[in-house]
């Protein structure tokens, strides 16, 4: 999914070691506990009636943004946002506001992003509730699954599992979360579609969290980086159109330009970006670089890059040809790395050394 990079980061690191749970198909929850609250109070906002203190402490304890583990700084910058947008009194400082540059760097450029969102949202505020009220969320998620199918041959079923869906207020933007998906209803809002590719996406990683060695991957931050790789770089070939599509589409739903070009910047200079990886793994092995500091390294490489460089490289293996391939092994982030060196030099692109070859497979197969 296109992502909030940083906020993200910081989820995924937390959800690191969440195990996705069995649950069957027609089992999950579609969750409007915290979107229905955000419209209550929006709706008092907007009619300039009292907003007790204990309504905003209902909306930040809905499960929503519990398990985001929103903290008080968001708390604030949600609160902001709605009164900047409902509360006409605030027309002008919401206006000037808006206007003014932005940018990732800002400080306050998380409330900026949350402002643009509500007032998207404000702008057809009427039709999005009807939306809420109407919409057939079974029927997206069947043709989700019916995508993740189309996209997997010979899907274990047993293995297939369908997230809970939870919706609120924030970016524009979804979040994968153990066995949810965290989703802005905005953002689902202004386009169903891309939520059913953004579903099937999520699909994957969870069909596939079955199949990878869990321990084994999370006991290592480089067999950590390439699973993220290949698990975000195949992902993205399900509900993608192309990295210039995707890098185009973060301004176009409300992200700061400096986002766009951060993400072309990184599919440009993805040669280098593991030819790093390598390089530093070589450091790591000759002794000249102790392991935590090898550890914050890479792992501050793959901070903002799983999905540019993940979804380069799987888009260079379809079009070499090698999809059915890559989908044979497609929990296995080594296998992916062989294919990709099988074609590097042909793509112009950093081939991985023998020694860093040699370490990945080493340190997969231990016990
Ligand atoms: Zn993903």
């Amino acid at each position: 999914m296109n992502t909030n990079y940083f906020k993200t980061t910081a989820i995924a690191a937390l959800t690191l070691f969440c195990i996705f749970t069995t649950t069957s198909i027609s089992a999950q929850t579609v969750d409007f506990k915290s979107i229905d609250t955000f419209f209550k109070i929006a709706d008092k906002l907007s009619q300039n009636k009292n907003v007790k203190k204990s309504d905003w402490k209902k909306l930040y304890k809905t499960a929503a943004y519990q398990k985001l583990k929103i903290n008080q700084s968001d708390c604030k910058d949600i609160r902001e946002a709605m009164e900047l947008t409902f509360l006409s009194e605030n027309k002008a400082l919401c206006d000037s506001l808006l206007a003014a540059p932005y940018s990732l760097s800002d400080d306050d450029y998380n409330l900026k992003l949350l402002l643009r969102n509500c007032v998207s949202l404000a702008k057809n505020y009427d039709d999005v509730k009807n939306v809420r009220q109407s919409y057939d969320f079974e029927e997206l998620k069947a043709q989700a699954i019916r995508q993740f199918r189309d996209f997997m041959p010979a899907v274990n079923d047993s293995f297939l599992t369908v997230p809970d869906i939870y919706f609120f207020f924030n970016g524009p933007d979804g979040y994968a979360i153990g066995n949810s998906i965290m989703l802005d209803f905005n953002y689902f809002y202004q386009n169903p579609q891309r939520i059913v590719g953004t579903f099937a996406h999520e699909i994957f990683h969870a069909y596939r969290f079955h199949l990878k060695k869990v321990k084994i991957i999370y006991s290592n931050a480089l067999l950590y980086t390439l699973d993220r790789i290949q698990d975000e770089g195949i992902a993205d070939l399900i509900n993608k159109k192309g990295s210039e599509y995707s890098a185009k589409t973060l301004t176009e739903i409300g992200y700061p330009i400096d986002l766009e070009k951060m993400y072309l910047e990184t599919v440009a200079n993805c040669s280098d970006w593991l030819s790093r990886l390598d390089s530093l793994t070589l450091a790591h092995l000759d002794g000249t670089m102790p392991y935590d500091t090898y550890q914050e390294q890479i792992l501050s490489l793959i901070k903002r890059n799983a999905h540019p460089v993940g979804y380069h490289i799987s888009q260079l293996m379809v079009k070499n040809g090698l999809k059915a391939k890559m989908l044979d092994s497609f929990y296995n982030p080594i296998e992916f790395v062989k294919l990709y060196n099988s074609i590097a030099e042909s793509e112009g692109m950093h081939v991985f050394s023998d020694r860093f070859m040699t370490y990945i497979d080493e340190l997969y197969s231990k016990k």
